[in-house]
């Protein structure tokens, strides 16, 4: 392994520690917080658990297989959750100093966090100014993202609940 190489790896290995993932609790303050929106494109996000219990609802009723959820958010198998599932994002990259501190971190959706994973931090910092949203209506105040449909449908489905939808709920349940 030469010097550069070394270096690479090492810088790599770095990044993958600062890439540690928030705590679902984290999350779920990240997207309340926020009131389930995103700033850069505007667009409310959705709970992407939710989308399970609705697809395996209608599933049981007749309704078919919908793509209303897959375990990757594609627009083949996930349209909606493609687009619009909720993401954390951090606002200065990890790369460029910034950290793991809910300060530091926002709602994103799913689309805009992928293409901000796919592109150079301070490019995409200076295409995207961080600006308060401005809209002729007002901002949603009681958007939230569909996590209440989580909640409700919780009860009936909480026998068959995995252990990440546990602790989702947990997440959510916590004031
Ligand atoms: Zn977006």
């Amino acid at each position: 392994m030469g010097l550069s190489e070394a270096v690479k790896w090492k810088m790599e290995n770095i990044s993958k520690q600062l890439r540690k993932p928030t705590s679902r609790k984290q999350q779920i303050f990240v997207f309340r917080r926020d009131r389930w929106l995103w700033r850069w494109c505007k667009r409310p996000v959705i709970f992407a658990p939710a989308m399970i219990y609705l697809k395996q609802e209608l599933a049981d009723s007749g309704y078919g297989e919908l793509a209303y959820w897959r375990p990757a958010f594609n627009r083949r198998g996930a349209p909606l959750l493609d687009e619009l599932a909720a993401a954390v994002d951090h606002i200065k990259a990890l790369t460029m100093g910034g950290t793991n501190d809910v300060e530091n971190l926002t709602t994103a959706c799913n689309k805009c966090n992928t293409r901000k994973n796919n592109c150079d931090p301070r490019k995409w910092e200076n295409e995207h100014p961080f600006k308060p949203i401005r809209s002729k209506f007002g901002e949603p105040q009681v958007w939230d993202g569909f996590s209440s449909l989580f909640l409700y449908m919780a009860k009936r489905h909480a026998s068959s609940f995995t252990a990440t939808e546990k602790d989702w709920l947990k997440a959510l349940q916590a004031k």
